[in-house]
């Protein structure tokens, strides 16, 4: 049983480099998504900016166009007036000129708010712009960096693949089936230390009667609370 132990420690060992391998990549591949996402959020936001701005832009040709055929009905009014018999009819066109420069005034005040709204928007979209090419360009050389991280990742696993197999054939099928299924259940960690009572898997008191048995180390006894198998591990063997 002794001999079993220490087999399924190494094996153990092995898993977790191979665990810590795998955890890493996913880290990086999790960082690159996160980049990924950023640089599409901040386009998307530019993208849109830019659609308020043509948008703004055409209501301003709009309201040019509007306030230059307001003032041609003023200059017709105007003219209208010289030639008018009643004063009824002088008042009309007085009211109606004054409505139209009312108008043109309104008109006017808008296209500077459409202005200021433009120019805020085109500094937000190039100051966007600058911060996308520079995530860009860092997301190029993580990019890289992950692939270099993929390929000694894939030579290191194959080569701790080749160790497992050697280590698996030596351990009892049983036993061998019992650790795969917790390392499959517990997050990669089939078997743990014990430490002054404590399970280090779960961080766990072990009873002191079964702690006593992990002591012996005679059989392999699973912890209560996380039921991974159990050896014991001096405080000073701690990583
Ligand atoms: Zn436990």
């Amino acid at each position: 049983m002794k001999e079993d132990l220490s087999r399924l420690i190494a094996l153990q060992e092995i898993d977790l480099q191979i665990k810590k391998l795998d955890d890493e990549l996913a880290k990086g591949h999790a960082d690159i998504n996160k980049r990924q996402t950023s640089i599409t959020e901040k386009r998307e936001k530019i993208v849109r900016h830019s659609l308020t701005i043509e948008n703004a832009e055409k209501r301003r040709k709009e309201l040019e166009a509007e306030i230059e055929a307001e003032v041609t009905h003023i200059k017709d009014r105007q003219s209208k007036l010289m030639n008018v018999q009643t004063n009824r009819e002088y008042q009309s066109l007085l009211k109606e000129i004054e409505e139209s420069k009312k108008n043109n005034k309104r008109r006017e005040e808008e296209i500077v708010q459409l202005m200021e709204q433009v120019e805020t928007l085109q500094k937000k979209v190039s100051d966007q712009e600058n911060v996308c090419k520079a995530e860009e360009q860092l997301l190029l050389e993580v990019d890289e960096k992950i692939a270099l991280l993929a390929q000694e990742t894939k030579e290191k696993r194959e080569k701790l693949e080749k160790t497992r197999e050697q280590q698996v054939k030596k351990i009892p099928d049983n036993l061998r089936r019992r650790y795969d299924q917790l390392l499959a259940k517990r997050n990669g960690l089939a078997i743990t230390g014990v430490i002054n009572g404590v399970c280090q898997g779960c961080f766990m008191n072990i009873p002191a009667q079964q702690f006593n048995e992990v002591l012996r180390g005679e059989q392999l006894l699973s912890c209560p609370t996380c039921q991974r198998m159990m050896f014991h591990q001096s405080p000073a063997q701690e990583e």
